[in-house]
């Protein structure tokens, strides 16, 4: 059935990315077209998985599709000329239903972390929804006013654009009583001509709240609300508050060692209070949420109290080995309902270990009543492969019978769970760790996570998508794109980062050897994989695990085809990649080879070829240009030529990624996607537009004075002129932190301050010289980072980022995290 009007169902779930189905029988599904991503390619599946609503979009129905349709029984569709409005639209409605006060929240940073701790500090105050971490888009608000309910007498939405013209959808959907503007900085400068223009379409957020509270010393602000805002909201109540500046409300900042006093005076009276922040940032968004409270009349005495247990916000999910070979999913910042569903949508990716553990706490403020809520909860559980559930919480205990696992555990706290629980028969599971922070879960991940030396490389698996994606764009979407994952995927960890690729929907994968595809396979990854040098010997096992070898000479050819002469009629037989020597003169063939070639080709056509492909040597250097088109030419000849024989289509792909950003011409069918998705951009003329993937971090184990004319380390090489504050790290050269780094030569982040090397590197420590920074034994500081970009750290020793990334040893362990 097909109808151009989208009913409103206010007790159904919307969904946008079909990766993230939880409860299809309940589900509308939004088939959405980006630059990307086609949501309508995606229907059969959800409607095989048992999805019957689709809002789909007129321009994209073909009379073969509508013909299609016609055949899947029970399945409605609602065609719109836009979904995206479409969802917007039942949003607005669903907005309208509802009298509570909703306060927006925009600017440039903080919006995330004010709207989380507000949430926190008002748990008893009131019964709050707000945005799920940080859906503040064109989509995610929608989706977040979505969550309304009856129940909730107080809401927090927060609104984000990067393109003029977005924010009017968005107040309409969220329609805010009260406004706070963060403040202004440079994210997101480029959708924008310049930052007045970017204030003054954040400002449109508040065409109709009645209080807007923002900080003062930011001028421009101020004086584009005086300008802008106050003509079409004549009604408005500025609040101001401001350290430096004339405001309504005067704020002083006391920092101490670990703790600051704020103190207030003006429009609501004198406060102060002690919050567990030092930084500027976390000061500035503390006194938001300050304000705000204030403004709600929320005691002041009530608020002391829940500062105390206010932690810095780590909105992430992180991904770290545990001990009994279990992978740990530490989600113990917040527990709604929404923030379930999606940590359990990450569980159920994850496939390096055979079970699956869920530890969940009693959820708090969902805004449901209790058997509603534990139904929902069952629900999202249904059909996902779960054999152990662990329910902590009087609640969640209460309401055993809605859990549909077949072995469940509950105790009524963590204490309990801790004392009695036997950890050993978590053994070989992947356990997502899910509890509000008053039951301190944190613990629980303590107990079970693999004790580290104290230094770890973390891996930002949001970058690595924000990565993916800017290639993806470069190269649009007729091009496939191989990832290379090799080498521990460049030392980031492969089966975790291959597990993003899958979900991400990459069309192939790379890797160097044998052994390097099977722990892939072992570890769930089913995508196509290709290895580069694999010999003969382990044909078989490539086989078993259809990966698919390179072959490169006549020699691996005749193996294969005596391998695969070999093998019993209609045994499955991988597809093989043909490398061809254009310049390089590693491995490949080479021109002369090409006529036996295609003979072979001709006479094994049980010998399926998937692609073609060849090398840039300098792909990133201009120098080379002339070489690189050189070596496309002579590709380009040799797959016509072989083309001759295959008889079918072949993929053809040249392009690393450095190719990719300097050689878009070269694009081919495939392209080869190493450095540049760990975000390093090989020529240096994007590297702004990547992110940082990893952050390698060690721990100071013991910071000491010592006196002018003694030295530091082995051979007496760091000596000191003038007295010294050194610090010595738990890094060295088994770590990978490379020698050559010694001596000042290379420098760590302390704190904000950049410290230099002393002495020699040793094969476990480092010292360094921190009488410039502010430090304490067992500190982090970091090696490499965002501060510290592997490229200058590579330069500083006259070596590449390649070398550093694989380099980091195994001993390092490795902590995946993501919003
Ligand atoms: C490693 C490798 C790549 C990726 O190279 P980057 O410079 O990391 O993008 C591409 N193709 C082949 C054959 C490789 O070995």
């Amino acid at each position: 059935m097909i109808t151009d009007k989208v009913p409103y169902f206010p007790q159904k779930r919307l969904l946008t990315d079909s990766r993230l189905i939880s409860t299809p029988e309940n589900t509308v599904f939004f088939a959405i077209r980006g630059e990307r991503h086609d949501g309508h390619r995606f229907l059969r599946e959800l409607y095989d998985k048992g999805v019957r609503d689709f809002v789909v979009q007129s321009s994209a129905l073909t009379p073969a599709l509508r013909k299609e349709w016609e055949s899947w029984a029970g399945a409605r569709f609602y065609e719109v000329k836009n979904p995206v409005e479409a969802l917007q639209k039942l949003a607005a409605e669903h907005r309208s239903h509802f009298t509570l006060p909703v306060l927006g929240i925009t600017g440039s940073n903080g919006k995330t972390i004010v709207k989380e701790w507000l949430v926190q500090l008002l748990v008893g105050a009131k019964n709050v929804v707000a945005s799920p971490k940080s859906y503040n888009s064109q989509i995610g608000v929608p989706l977040s006013v979505w969550n309304l309910r009856q129940e909730h007498n107080f809401a927090v939405f927060e609104a984000g654009v990067s393109l003029p013209l977005e924010m009017p959808a968005l107040q309409r959907i969220i329609e805010p009583e009260i406004g706070i503007f963060t403040n202004i900085g440079s994210a997101h400068d480029e959708g924008f001509k310049t930052r007045l223009q970017k204030i003054s379409e954040k400002l449109k957020l508040f065409t109709k709240v009645k209080q807007l509270i923002f900080r003062s010393d930011y001028r421009e602000v101020s004086s584009e609300i005086d300008l802008l805002l106050k003509p079409v909201n004549p009604a408005l109540e500025v609040i101001s508050w401001a350290t430096e500046t004339e405001a309504s409300i005067q704020v002083t900042f006391i920092s101490g060692d670990a703790t600051s006093e704020i103190r207030f005076s003006g429009r609501y009276g004198h406060h102060h209070f002690v919050v567990p922040f030092t930084d500027d940032a976390s000061l500035e968004n503390i006194t938001h949420c300050l304000v705000c409270l204030l403004l709600l009349k929320i005691d002041p005495a009530y608020i002391q109290t829940h500062l105390e247990k206010l932690r810095p916000v780590s909105m992430r999910l992180e991904l770290k080995e545990g001990i009994f070979n279990t992978y740990l999913i530490d989600d113990t910042y917040n527990c709604d309902l929404q923030g379930l569903s999606m940590a359990l949508n990450f569980l159920n990716r994850q496939t390096q270990r055979p079970h699956k553990t869920v530890i969940l706490s009693d959820v708090l403020q969902s805004g449901l009543k209790p058997d509603d809520l534990f139904a929902t909860i069952g629900q999202l559980l249904q059909n996902l492969p779960i054999d152990t559930f662990i329910g902590i919480g009087p609640e969640i205990s209460k309401h055993r019978d809605a859990i549909p696992v077949g072995r469940t555990y509950f105790y009524r706290d963590t204490e309990e769970f801790l004392d009695r629980h036997i950890i050993g028969d978590l053994t070989n599971s992947t356990i997502l760790i899910k509890g509000a922070r008053a039951f301190s879960f944190e613990r629980i991940v303590n107990r079970l996570q693999q004790k580290t030396h104290n230094t770890v490389l973390e891996i930002n698996l949001d970058a690595i998508t924000h990565n993916l994606h800017f290639y993806k764009r470069q190269i649009g979407n007729t091009t496939k794109i191989m990832v290379m994952v090799k080498a521990f995927a460049y030392g980031s960890g492969s089966s975790e980062i291959a597990s993003v690729l899958q979900f991400n929907r990459v069309d192939y994968l790379g890797v160097a050897y044998p052994d390097e595809g099977i722990a892939l396979r072992q570890s769930g990854i089913t995508l196509p994989v290709m290895v580069m040098n694999a010999m003969p010997n382990t044909y078989e096992v490539l086989r078993h695990y259809n990966l698919e070898p390179e072959i490169f000479s006549r020699k691996s050819m005749q193996e294969w085809i005596n391998f695969v002469e070999k093998l019993p009629a209609g045994s499955s037989i991988p597809q093989i990649h043909l490398k061809l020597d254009t310049g390089m003169h590693r491995l490949g063939f080479v021109e002369e080879d090409l006529e036996w070639l295609k003979q072979v080709i001709t006479d094994h056509p049980e010998i399926r070829i998937a692609s073609i492909f060849s090398h840039l040597v300098g792909a990133d250097e201009g120098v080379h240009n002339p070489f690189s088109h050189l070596q496309y030419e002579r590709f380009r000849k040799g797959t016509d030529f072989l083309e001759q024989a295959t008889g079918y289509v072949v993929l053809k792909h040249l392009l690393n990624s450095a190719g990719i950003i300097r050689f878009p011409e070269y694009k081919m069918d495939m392209v080869r996607l190493g450095i540049g998705l760990y975000g390093v951009e090989a020529t240096g003329q994007k590297q702004e537009k990547l992110q940082t993937v990893g952050t390698l971090r060690a721990t100071i184990s013991q910071i000491k004075s010592v006196a002018a004319g003694e030295t530091v380390g082995y051979s007496r090489k760091g000596v000191l002129d003038a007295p010294a504050v050194i610090a010595t790290l738990s890094i060295g050269y088994a770590d990978g932190y490379d020698r050559r780094f010694g001596n000042g030569n290379g420098w760590v982040w302390v704190n904000g301050t950049k410290c230099p090397t002393i002495g020699n590197i040793c094969m476990d420590m480092t010292m360094v010289d921190i009488t410039q920074a502010k430090a304490r034994e067992g500190d982090q500081v970091v090696v490499m980072g965002e501060e510290l970009p592997a490229w200058q750290l590579a330069e500083a020793i006259g070596t590449i980022p390649y070398e550093l990334f694989t380099g980091i040893g195994e001993r390092v362990k490795r902590v995946f995290h993501k919003e």
